[in-house]
C-alpha cells in the first residue's frame, strides 16, 4: 500500500460518521483507521462496524469518537506473511494493519494478496517444450542422452556462437567437470569471484583444491581487474600459480573481458567462465560464456531458460568437449564391457529434460527481451528516488538482466535493506539480498581473499547495500506494480521512522 493510500485510510474521531462513509467509498478498501492525534491506531472501523452503527440510531452526523471501541486486531512490523495469514485466520478477518513500535499504522495487509506468492525469478515455459517432451515419451527415449540431448547440445552451441557443447545434469556439474578437464588436481589453488552462488566454488572442494576470492569492482560488479592482478603476483611470488580462474558473469551481465583475460593470459593461467546467470547476454557483440577456454550455462528452474535442473559445457575445444562427455557417463571406455580406466561420474543430461531444453532455447531472445523490460519498468518508477542505485551496465555490455538489483546510499543502507525485505515478505513477495560473498561463508572460513582497492570491500558492501527484486520474465505488469507499491512504501517509511527515531 502506498504512503498516499494509507494516508487516505487514516481518519480521526472527530470525523462523522457521513464523512466517514464517504471516505469509505473513496478508499474502496472497505477498511478505514481510526487514530488519535499523535497517530497511533484507536481502531479499524470497517462497512460492517458502520452500518451496525446506524441500525443502533447513530446519525450521519454522529462523530466517528463516540461509536462503542472495539480493540483492534493488528500485527507489528515483525511479522511475516504467515502471521499474518494465522491471525487473519484466528480473527475471521480480511484485512490486518500493521503497527510500528509506536503503535502507529504503517501499513495494511489484504488477504487477497496473500493468494498469490511473487517469486523472485519463476520457470517460463513456451509453446514448444511439450511437443519435444512428448516426443521422447513416444519414441521412449526416456534415458540420459538421445536425440534431444544431442540436438541440445547443437543448438545451444549454435545459438552462442561456440564450438561444442555438452549437456549435463547441473550447472554445478559442469563446472566441476570443467575445473577436472582443465587438470585441477587435489592440493591445488583455484582464484573464483568471490560474490557469487555457491555453486560457482563448491566444485573446488570436490577436486580437492583450494578456493582464493577476488573482489568485485564497483562498474560491473563482477570480477575486480585489480584485485586479480594482485592475487596472480602475490601467487607467482610464491610460486604456486592457480590451476584456474572462476570468472563469474553476475545477474546477467559479463565480466570485463577486455580486461581481466589478458591479465590470466599473461600469467599463463586459463579461465573457466561461469556463465550461469549470463545465458543470453552480450559482452562487445559477443555472446556471455564464449571468452574463457571453458564455460558453463545452468537450467536450473530460477534461471532465464530451464530444464527444471540441467547445465551445459562448451569450449571451443571439441577434444575437451568429448572428454567431458565421457567423464560424465561414467567415464566409460569405448567397449562393449564397460572398460573403465578413469574415475567418472553420472552428470548426463536427460533426454526428457533435454526435450525442454529445446523448447526454451526457442523463447530465450524473448526472455532477454522481456527480463530487461521488467528492470526498465523499475527504473522509470524509481526514477524520482536517489537513494537507489542500480546494478550498472556500462557501455558494450548487454546484460539480461536476468535479477533487476540495486544497492541504498548512506550509512544505514544494511538496516535500511532488511526493513524493504521484510516488508515485502509480509506481502507474499519474495525479495533477496545480493549474494553473500563466499569470503565471507563460514564454508570457506581463512580462505585467501583479494579486495578491489584497500580498505574497499566491494563484495562486502554490495551484499549488504544491495537487493534483488523480483525479476521473471513472466512477472505480470500487475504483480509487478505491487511489487513497486511496497517497494516505494517501504523506502519512504523507512525514512519517517528513522526520522522520528
Ligand atoms: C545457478 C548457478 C550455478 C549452479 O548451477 P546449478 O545448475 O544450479 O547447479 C553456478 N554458478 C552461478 C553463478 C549460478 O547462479
Amino acid at each position: 500500500m502506498s504512503p498516499k493510500e494509507l494516508e487516505l485510510l487514516c481518519v480521526q474521531p472527530e470525523m462523522c460518521l457521513r464523512d466517514a462513509l464517504l471516505r469509505m467509498d473513496l478508499a474502496g478498501r472497505g477498511i478505514l483507521l481510526m487514530i488519535d492525534k499523535d497517530g497511533t491506531l484507536v481502531r479499524t472501523l470497517t462497512d460492517g462496524d458502520l452500518r451496525r452503527a446506524i441500525l443502533k440510531g447513530f446519525v450521519d452526523a454522529s462523530l466517528l469518537g463516540a461509536l462503542p471501541v472495539s480493540r483492534p486486531i493488528t500485527v507489528n512490523e515483525a511479522a511475516d506473511a504467515a502471521d499474518v495469514l494465522r491471525v487473519m485466520d484466528a480473527h475471521q478477518i480480511d484485512h490486518l494493519p500493521v503497527l510500528d513500535t509506536d503503535v502507529k499504522p504503517v501499513d495494511v495487509i489484504f488477504r487477497r494478496e496473500l493468494s498469490q506468492r511473487i517469486w523472485l525469478s519463476s520457470p517460463h515455459l513456451g509453446d514448444e517444450e511439450t511437443a519435444f517432451v512428448d516426443e521422447a515419451f513416444k519414441s521412449n527415449w526416456i534415458a540420459p542422452m538421445g536425440p534431444h540431448v544431442n540436438a541440445f547440445e547443437t543448438e545451444l552451441a549454435s545459438h552462442v556462437g561456440v564450438g561444442h557443447a555438452a549437456a549435463v545434469s547441473s550447472g554445478t556439474a559442469a563446472i566441476h567437470l570443467g575445473l577436472l578437464l582443465l587438470g585441477v588436481k587435489s592440493g591445488d589453488t583455484v582464484f573464483c569471484s568471490s560474490l557469487t552462488f555457491v555453486g560457482s566454488c563448491n566444485p573446488i572442494l570436490y577436486c580437492g583444491a583450494r578456493p582464493v576470492f577476488i573482489d568485485s569492482e564497483p562498474s560491473t560488479w563482477n570480477m575486480s581487474p585489480a584485485a586479480l592482478e594482485q592475487a596472480l603476483e602475490w601467487a607467482k611470488r610464491d610460486n604456486r600459480l592457480p590451476a584456474c580462474v572462476i570468472l563469474v558473469n553476475l545477474y546477467g551481465q559479463s565480466a570485463d573481458m577486455d580486461a581481466l583475460l589478458p591479465i590470466c593470459e599473461r600469467y599463463g593461467v586459463p579461465v573457466l567462465e561461469d556463465a550461469a546467470e549470463s545465458l543470453g547476454a552480450t559482452y562487445k557483440g559477443k555472446s556471455s560464456g564464449t571468452f574463457g577456454r571453458i564455460a558453463v550455462y545452468s537450467f536450473n528452474g530460477n534461471k532465464i531458460i530451464t530444464t527444471s535442473g540441467g547445465g551445459m559445457l562448451v569450449s571451443d575445444d571439441p577434444d575437451l568437449v568429448v572428454r567431458a562427455r565421457k567423464l560424465a557417463t561414467q567415464a566409460r571406455e569405448p567397449a562393449a564391457h564397460y572398460e573403465h580406466v578413469e574415475m567418472g561420474f553420472n552428470y548426463r543430461m536427460s533426454n526428457v529434460l533435454a526435450g525442454i531444453g529445446r523448447g526454451q532455447l526457442r523463447v530465450l531472445k524473448q526472455r532477454v527481451v522481456q527480463r530487461r523490460r521488467v528492470f526498465e519498468r523499475y527504473q522509470e518508477a524509481f526514477a524520482d528516488l536517489a537513494q537507489i542505485h542500480w546494478m550498472p551496465e556500462p557501455e558494450g555490455y548487454h546484460s539480461t538482466r536476468w535479477l533487476t538489483c540495486f544497492t541504498l546510499t548512506g550509512p544505514d543502507a544494511s538496516q535500511k535493506c532488511r526493513h524493504v525485505m521484510k516488508a515485502l515478505e509480509r506481502h507474499l513477495i519474495e525479495a533477496r539480498p545480493v549474494w553473500k560473498p563466499m569470503h565471507l561463508q563460514p564454508l570457506f572460513h581463512g580462505a585467501p581473499y583479494f579486495a578491489h582497492a584497500p580498505g574497499m570491500d566491494v563484495s562486502a558492501h554490495l551484499f549488504q547495500a544491495g537487493i534483488c527484486l523480483p525479476s521473471g520474465s513472466n512477472l505480470s505488469e500487475t504483480e509487478q506494480d505491487r511489487v513497486m507499491d511496497h517497494l516505494r512504501h517501504a523506502l519512504t517509511m523507512g525514512e519517517k521512522s528513522h526520522a522520528f527515531a
